[in-house]
């Protein structure tokens, strides 16, 4: 099923969900369109001016994340937190170059401690050492239970139906929402994937921090689980916008080749229209960047 199927004609969505569930008979009519946001890691950590991983522009989305809330087509809101131990593989502070694990710039780092944005690490399977990958490693941050782990107090909670926590085991990185990278065995699973099926989810709109590192890994195990997926451009901010440029491009070109899933959107695009049968509402139809908040980083 193609996202643009949720166009469906407007009487669909005229009447309400019990009618569209049921037709004449009493029989279940195959829902078309049932959509779930994902709003991943607003947390003060990742946004200005005080967060340790603070993501620029960070803040500034969230009136479109609280505006995307109010869909009353949305049959799921689900938030997540990253939500680590204080000895969390992913903190630099936890690792030093003298770990034949820790790539180095050069000899005379060997001993001093690692350099967050900067060195990486490798990450073994904890079930099977043979599985490993390199990562990045970051300065502490969200760290269970402390200030800068809390959700920022502009996103609407209230209109959350879930909230998950993700990355609580230290051995393992976890940047998508669904569960960690390694797939012989599985570590950790957040159950996400479940979730959605249960709500009988059709499509995932993922937006929030960073689009380059959770929002996109969430998005493309969205897609992996067989959900129609967008992330909404003007809904993310990214770690390193280059980079970011950089996967859009790919996107586009792949998509050219016959597209891989998951799909990069306007905000005024007919995906997020798809949302709001009857038009955005006013407040939603004047946001759109940097402007909607201001912020000091
Ligand atoms: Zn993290």
């Amino acid at each position: 099923m193609g996202l643009l199927e949720c166009l469906m004609p407007p009487s669909i969505f005229n009447v309400s969900q019990t009618r569209l569930l049921d037709n004449e008979q009493g029989a279940q009519l195959e829902p078309q369109f049932r959509p779930a946001l994902l709003v991943v890691d607003m947390q003060e950590d990742f946004c200005p001016p005080n967060g340790s991983l603070a993501v620029a522009g960070g803040r500034s989305i969230t009136p479109l994340i609280n505006t995307l809330l109010t869909s009353p087509l949305l049959v799921l809101r689900v938030a997540t937190k990253d939500w680590h131990p204080p000895n969390h593989i992913s903190f630099a502070s936890n690792h030093q170059h003298s770990s034949p694990e820790t790539s180095t710039c050069c000899p005379e780092s060997i001993g001093t401690p690692a350099i967050p944005f900067v060195s990486t690490t490798t990450i073994h399977n904890p079930h099977n050492p043979s599985e490993s990958y390199t990562t990045r490693l970051w300065p502490p941050h969200c760290i269970a239970g402390s200030p800068g782990a809390a959700l920022i107090p502009e996103l609407d909670v209230s209109k959350i139906d879930k909230i998950l926590e993700k990355g609580t085991d230290p051995r393992v990185e976890m940047y998508s929402a669904f569960y960690d990278p390694f797939v012989s065995p599985r570590v950790s699973d957040s159950g996400l994937a479940d979730m959605l099926r249960e709500a009988k989810v059709t499509h995932v709109y993922v937006v929030g921090l960073a689009a380059d590192y959770c929002v996109w890994s969430t998005a493309m195990d969205a897609h992996k689980e067989g959900f129609e997926t967008v992330v909404v451009e003007e809904a993310t901010r990214a770690v390193d916008e280059e980079a970011w440029r950089g996967v859009k491009e790919r996107l586009v070109a792949e998509g050219k080749e016959g597209g891989i899933g998951v799909k990069v959107v306007s905000w005024q695009g007919e995906e997020v229209g798809c949302l709001f049968p009857g038009g955005l509402t006013p407040k939603g139809a004047s946001v759109g960047g940097e402007d909607v908040v201001e912020e000091k980083i």
